[in-house]
């Protein structure tokens, strides 16, 4: 990876947060376009491309350019955005995790909220015709309002990820405003993928469906079966932030399929396109999933796993991306669960 100040006279985009999720279909989206981009990841991420870049085939391509970037840090900021003068930034590094924001919630406030601002104040002083999306989130919603959620619908976060990111996306808004940056906040409710991080709850379905169906093992322990949510695929979500930055004026998005799913219909499509067919037994706690070809036991509750101050349904509105970005989800999620359980027994082979 880079440590110097990249070439000025090469025209780019920049993505924050490359090695994650997003950022790594993004990147393989854009390059596919023959756009330069140019990724940035945490000062102390481990010197090989990222995982997720080498699984996509672009971690060696000409068109990438990877360097280090603290996004906590305001200098740092400015030095890149001085020097590169992106066309666009995709602004997606964050503390990711509700999980992880409860256990860290300064940590949080600091990439999430901190970085964001850092950026913003960056591109207004340094590069102001740069085009910006944030990564922003359902999560703001909170359960404030009956879904579907729109743009309009109050916001009421409920958590520290949720508290950090309505910063953020406000303050995104406020540049947008007041300084007249082309700014624009994708409101993304879940969207899932085989390269989802590991420990995000479908992930950790599609591999232990994958590892059940090979193996006897412990049975996969989960929280709230009855949490429902809009999962999309995350390749047609990078696709109508890019269609957002092109935009000729800036505005804010949601992105989600309108369609809900709870944890349990979800856990029960990966183990059916693992091959297993499961029968739910019980309630409450005491509820499990069985193997109904033998009766062994392939999912539990696990108490410790309930989220405090989770939104019990998130489902958005998506009409005015699919009118003005031509956004138009496909993938349903059994088809999500059947893509992430075959990523899952192929990385097992
Ligand atoms: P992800 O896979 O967790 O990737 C997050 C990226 O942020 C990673 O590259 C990570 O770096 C980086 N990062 C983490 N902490 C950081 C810090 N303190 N400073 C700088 N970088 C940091 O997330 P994703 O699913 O691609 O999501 C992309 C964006 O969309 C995030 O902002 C997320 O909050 C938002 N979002 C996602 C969803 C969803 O369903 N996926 C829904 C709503 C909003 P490492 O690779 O080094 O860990």
């Amino acid at each position: 990876m880079s440590t110097t100040l990249v070439n000025p006279a090469r025209r780019r985009v920049v993505i924050t947060g490359i090695g994650g999720q997003d950022g790594a279909y993004l990147a393989a989206q854009l390059l596919a376009r023959g756009e330069n981009v140019l990724g940035t990841r945490r000062p102390a991420a481990a010197a090989p491309p990222p995982w997720r870049l080498r699984e996509l085939g672009i971690a060696a391509d000409p068109g990438l350019e990877l360097r280090a970037l603290d996004i906590e840090n305001a200098a740092d900021c400015r030095a890149l955005l001085g020097v590169a003068r992106p066309s666009v930034l995709f602004h997606f590094a964050a503390q990711s995790g509700v999980a992880e924001a409860q256990r860290d919630p300064q940590a949080s406030l600091r990439a999430n909220a901190l970085g964001t601002l850092n950026l913003l104040e960056a591109l207004r002083s340094e590069s102001p015709a740069t085009r910006f999306v944030l990564a922003s989130t359902a999560e703001l919603f909170g359960d404030a309002a009956a879904g579907p959620q729109n743009e309009s619908a109050p916001f009421a976060p409920r958590h520290p990820y949720a508290l950090s990111k309505h910063y953020a996306h406000a303050m995104t808004q406020y540049y947008r405003a007041h300084h007249g940056l082309h700014a624009s906040c994708a409101i993304l409710f879940n969207h899932e993928s085989p390269l989802r991080d590991p420990a995000f709850v479908t992930r950790k379905i599609a591999a232990a469906a994958a590892r059940l169906a090979r193996e006897r093992g412990e049975p996969l322990a989960l929280g709230n079966l009855d949490a429902r949510r809009d999962f999309g695929y995350a390749p047609e979500y990078v696709a109508a932030m890019a269609a957002m930055a092109a935009q000729d004026v800036p505005d804010d998005y949601v992105l989600a399929t309108g369609v809900p799913t709870s944890i349990r219909e979800f856990a029960g499509a990966a183990f059916a396109a693992a091959g297993l067919a499961v029968d739910w037994r019980d309630s409450g706690v005491a509820e499990h999933a069985v193997a109904a070809s033998d009766g062994r036991r392939l999912v539990e509750v696990d108490r410790s796993l309930f989220r405090p101050a989770d939104a019990p349904l998130l489902l958005g509105d998506a009409r005015k991306a699919r009118e003005r970005l031509g956004f138009a989800p496909r993938t349903t999620a059994v088809q999500l669960a059947e893509l992430m359980v075959a990523a899952e027994l192929r990385r097992l082979a």
